[in-house]
């Protein structure tokens, strides 16, 4: 268990609770998360310590798959060997170099295609503006071990084997949906971490006793709740 501000993003979290657990040697063969927790990078990190991070793999953020319009990277072929990659006009990449990505700071591969391809190119509005210099469509990639990584969790999340593993996780947001409800986990009481996190402390513990008590005494599970707005429509 682990306490932060809140502006610590869940990804951020992710190595230091392996870390954490690792030391203990308490790491866990396959690590159901939710989609807050995972990137390319924690998939890569997961299988070098010997355990599978089990979660929604991050979506394409390329603009064309944001708008669900045109060609996105999946629509590219990457040839690692000669560094370049061929497009969905058949073309092949003249540009490739490895740059820190503006925001994050992590590597990506920049991929650029030339404009005298894309200018005439009959799929050119499903692809890139109209080059105006020497540049046509760009694509951004992640590293090889990165890439590939991300690219098996977004195949396998659309198997029903993915699904039918992953649907466990819906215990751990119970169990979450719980400590909310039972001990208001969503705020704090108080204004420091320490005692944030020794009241963190308590609601686990208050939980775990609530099911041990549960279980000892053979109270039935709860039954999913119905939303506010699911009981309007149900009684409309
Ligand atoms: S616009 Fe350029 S990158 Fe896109 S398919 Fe055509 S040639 Fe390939």
């Amino acid at each position: 268990m682990s306490t932060t501000d809140a502006v610590v993003a869940d990804t951020e979290m992710t190595e230091p609770v392996h870390q954490t657990l690792a030391e203990r040697e308490l790491l866990p063969d396959v690590h159901v998360v939710d989609a807050g927790y995972t990137t390319a990078a924690l998939f890569v990190t997961a299988t070098e310590r010997g355990m599978e991070l089990l979660g929604p793999a991050p979506h394409d953020s390329s603009r064309q798959s944001r708008q669900d319009q045109g060609f996105s990277r999946a629509d590219f072929t990457i040839d690692w060997d000669t560094e370049s990659a061929v497009c969905p006009g058949g073309h092949r990449s003249f540009e490739w170099w490895e740059q820190k990505h503006h925001r994050n700071g992590t590597p990506v591969l920049k991929v650029f295609f030339s404009a005298e391809h894309c200018r005439p190119c009959p799929k050119q509005a499903q692809c890139t503006k109209p080059p105006s210099g020497r540049r046509g469509r760009g694509v951004t990639f992640l590293p090889r071990e990165r890439h590939e990584a991300l690219e098996a969790a977004r195949r396998a999340q659309d198997t029903d084997e993915w699904k039918a593993r992953y649907a466990i996780r819906a215990g751990v947001e119970g169990t979450i949906s719980q400590a909310v409800r039972v001990t208001g986990l969503r705020r704090t009481r108080y204004r420091n971490l320490p005692i944030t996190r020794l009241g963190h402390v308590f609601a686990a513990t208050a939980l775990n006793i609530i099911r041990i008590d549960r279980w000892l005494t053979g109270t039935p599970l709860g039954s999913t709740r119905t939303s506010r707005f699911e009981a309007l429509i149900l009684a409309a």
